[in-house]
């Protein structure tokens, strides 16, 4: 059995268990916290350029260069976190 000490009573209890035996304060709470961030960061609507149809022919290739650009960076952070989910296991 794994133990863990508790970060809010300190006593060990069963790192398998959300909460602790003693106190009942939630375990790992930063590891929590910081799956909430990752659940949040999947739900969280891209934020894309819009083009307009009266743009400058120049502001519109600007932008569909930057919107390309937009794109691989998040396929690339999509592509980070599928890794850092399948890995922490
Ligand atoms: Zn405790």
């Amino acid at each position: 059995m794994k133990e863990s000490k508790c970060e809010h009573c300190g006593f060990w209890t069963n790192g398998k268990l959300e909460k602790c035996n003693y106190c009942g304060g939630i375990l790992n709470e930063a590891y929590h916290a910081e799956r909430e961030q990752l659940k949040k960061a999947e739900g969280m609507k891209i934020p894309f350029i819009q083009i307009h149809a009266d743009d400058h022919w120049f502001v519109k290739m600007y932008k569909s260069v930057f919107r390309f650009g937009q794109l691989v960076f998040f396929m690339i952070i999509t592509f980070l976190a599928m890794i850092a989910s399948s890995t922490v296991h």
